[in-house]
C-alpha cells in the first residue's frame, strides 16, 4: 500500500532530519511509528502526506510510493483523492463549524451523496458522542471529542490508508484508551493505519507491527509482540528498568 524507500529529508541547508528511512505499510492492520521527541516522526508524516514543502522541507533522496505510484513531492489534494488521508497532530478541526459541517467538509472529494450519507451515519455509530453533539460548534468540544471529530472527518474522505499523527496527545488516559480502541475498529473495518505515537504503550497495544525511529533512522522494526519484549524498547519507551 505505502512503500517508503531510502528517504532523506532536509529543512533548508541543515543536516538531514531523515537519513535513509525505509518502511512498508501493507493493505491491512496498524503500523506504529515510535520514537522520542525530535526523532523525525512528524517529518516522515509530512513527507508522505505531501505537506513537507509547507514547512520548508524537501525530499533530497529516496521515494514514497502509494498503491504502486510514486507520490514523492505530490501535493495533498492529489494524495487525498488517491485515498491517502492524514489526521495531523493538533487536530485542526474547524472551530466555527458544527460537528456535522466538519464531517461534511471531510467528504468534499466524495462525489456520491449516498456514500457521504452512509459514511456519516457510520461515523455517528462509531462515535456516539459526536452524534449527540452534531449541532455543536467544533470549538466547544472537549479535547477527546475534537480528536474523535478529526478522525471521523478523515474517514469521511473514504481513505485507503489513514495516517494518524499523535492522536493521544493531550488526552486523559481513559480517552487514550478509547482512541486506541477506535483505531483497532477502523483497521478491522478494512482501513490500514499508520500511527505515529509518543505513547509507546498505547501504540504497541493497538498496532500489529511497529518501527522505532531514532535520529532520522529506523533502529528497530517488527511485529509488536516481539518489539514489546525488546529490552531497548522496554527501557526507552515503556519505562521499564
Ligand atoms: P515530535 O514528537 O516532537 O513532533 P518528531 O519525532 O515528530 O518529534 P520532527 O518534528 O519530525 O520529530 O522533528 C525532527 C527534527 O526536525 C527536529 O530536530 C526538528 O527541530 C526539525 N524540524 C522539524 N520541523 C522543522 C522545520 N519546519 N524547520 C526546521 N527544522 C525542523
Amino acid at each position: 500500500m505505502l512503500e517508503i524507500d531510502g528517504l532523506v529529508v532536509r529543512y533548508g541547508a541543515r543536516a538531514p532530519v531523515l537519513r535513509g528511512v525505509s518502511l512498508d505499510v501493507g493493505g491491512s492492520g496498524v503500523v506504529a511509528l515510535l520514537g522520542s521527541n525530535g526523532a523525525g516522526k512528524t517529518t516522515l508524516m509530512r513527507a508522505v502526506s505531501g505537506t513537507l514543502g509547507l514547512y520548508g522541507g524537501g525530499v533530497t533522496e529516496g521515494s514514497v510510493r502509494f498503491r504502486g505510484e510514486r507520490i514523492t513531492g505530490a501535493d495533498t489534494a492529489r494524495t487525498v483523492v488517491q485515498g491517502l488521508v492524514q489526521v495531523p497532530e493538533g487536530r485542526h478541526i474547524f472551530a466555527g463549524l458544527t460537528v456535522e459541517e466538519n464531517l461534511n467538509a471531510g467528504a468534499l472529494t466524495v462525489r456520491s451523496s449516498a456514500v457521504r450519507e452512509r459514511t456519516r451515519r457510520r461515523m455517528y455509530e462509531l462515535f456516539p458522542q459526536l452524534a449527540e453533539r452534531r449541532r455543536a460548534r467544533g470549538g466547544t468540544l472537549s479535547g477527546g471529542e475534537q480528536q474523535m471529530l478529526a478522525i471521523a472527518r478523515a474517514l469521511m474522505a473514504q481513505p485507503r490508508l489513514l495516517l494518524l499523527d499523535e492522536p493521544s496527545l493531550g488526552l486523559a488516559p481513559r480517552l487514550v484508551h478509547l482512541v486506541g480502541e477506535t483505531i483497532r475498529e477502523i483497521s478491522r473495518e478494512g482501513v490500514p493505519v499508520l500511527l505515529v505515537e509518543q505513547n509507546a504503550a498505547m501504540a504497541l497495544s493497538v498496532a500489529d507491527s511497529a518501527c522505532v525511529l531514532d535520529l532520522g533512522r529506523v533502529v528497530l522494526s517488527g511485529p509488536t509482540d516481539e518489539l514489546a519484549q525488546s529490552d531497548d524498547v522496554r527501557r526507552l519507551y515503556l519505562g521499564a528498568d
